[in-house]
């Protein structure tokens, strides 16, 4: 193998940059030519595509966001916008391709796979909604995003004596709202997973008040619903005031953390080893600390799923 591409797709992740540069100089290391491919997909349907060395991934470590820009292709969906990428993978002369994305970006690679252009994937993405991974590039930053935001939040909170409803984002999967739940010690967690009864909240909230507490934290997946919704049902049903804060794409942003930085190294680096053993077809993955890969197919088919025991003990943690 003496080319290979690169692209970033779906939605931004701190870390991916730390997960280019990974890719780029591992590739250089083995003799390969790495050309990065801008704009995800539709990039490579555009043909933008630029050759990458060692200098070109020098000062991005520790940067958030993507060099190469992210974007999502409804072209690439269709077999034509396919084929398009393809014609411009022969006109470069890639031999493979990696692809750092989430589970939409891992479909289109594994089509391309199929269609005999070797891709590996790489999980980007703050949700850590992915199958085959304990954990995907830009969750760790994410987490530790929001935790800052909520600390501050409850730095409010609790000098005017204020509930708060906090939106975190997870559309389909509950772990950032979790493991942010469980970090701050948050009274409620509401994640699309396992949904608490509203009356279970209030009552909550009731103990709480009761035994003096000034302040209550309740952490919302987006995926459950609006946060605004549900300050409007607790004050129709308890006639408690919660306040609702949205923390929308700053969740996306900021230099990635140590964790995810070696993360994505790793990662980075066993995709380029994938390839050059002819493993195509497939995701590198973190499991138990241990690097792994998972063909698209079982990833896809897979749903990632929370940690059960986790949701019980932020229960058990704020009786
Ligand atoms: P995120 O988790 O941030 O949403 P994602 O990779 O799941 O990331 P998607 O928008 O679902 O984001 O997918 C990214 C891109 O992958 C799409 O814009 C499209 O170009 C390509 N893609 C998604 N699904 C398919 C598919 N079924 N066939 C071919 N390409 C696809």
């Amino acid at each position: 193998m003496r080319k290979v591409g690169i692209l970033t797709s779906g939605g931004d992740a701190p870390g991916m940059n730390a997960a280019i540069r990974a890719v780029v100089r591992k590739a250089i290391y083995h003799g390969i030519d790495v050309y990065g491919v801008k704009n995800g997909f539709q990039g490579l349907i555009d043909g933008y595509i630029e050759k990458m060395d060692i200098g070109s991934v020098g000062d991005i470590i520790q940067r958030g966001g993507t060099i190469l820009h992210s974007a999502r292709s409804e072209d690439f969906k269709h077999d034509e916008g396919q084929q398009k990428g393809m014609e411009q993978m022969e006109k470069y002369g890639l031999e493979g391709l990696i692809i750092i994305g989430g589970d939409g970006s891992f479909r289109g690679a594994e089509k391309l796979t199929k269609k005999g252009y070797p891709c590996i994937g790489i999980p980007g993405t703050i949700d850590n909604d992915i199958a085959g991974t304990d954990f995907t590039i830009g969750f760790d930053t994410a987490l530790n995003t929001v935790i800052d935001a909520i600390d501050k939040i409850r730095d409010t909170a609790s000098s005017h004596e204020r509930s708060f409803i906090i939106e975190v984002m997870g559309r389909n999967a509950g772990d950032l709202a979790l493991w942010a739940g469980l970090a701050d010690g948050a009274e409620s967690i509401l994640i699309p997973e396992k949904q608490d009864e509203l009356q279970e909240i209030v009552d909550r909230l009731n103990r709480g008040q009761n035994r003096g507490k000034k302040h209550s934290i309740i952490i919302l997946a987006e995926g459950v619903g609006s946060a605004f919704g549900y300050a409007d049902k607790i004050k129709e049903q308890a006639d408690l005031e919660t306040r609702v804060t949205v923390l929308g794409h700053i969740q996306r942003g900021g230099s990635p953390t140590a964790s995810d930085r070696v993360l994505a190294s790793r990662l980075g680096a066993q995709s380029i080893e994938l390839l050059l053993n002819g493993e195509a077809g497939k995701m590198a993955g973190i499991q138990n600390n241990r690097l792994v890969a998972h063909t698209f197919a079982d990833v896809l088919a897979q749903k990632h799923t929370i940690d059960f025991s986790m949701y019980q003990l932020s229960k058990e943690l704020s009786i």
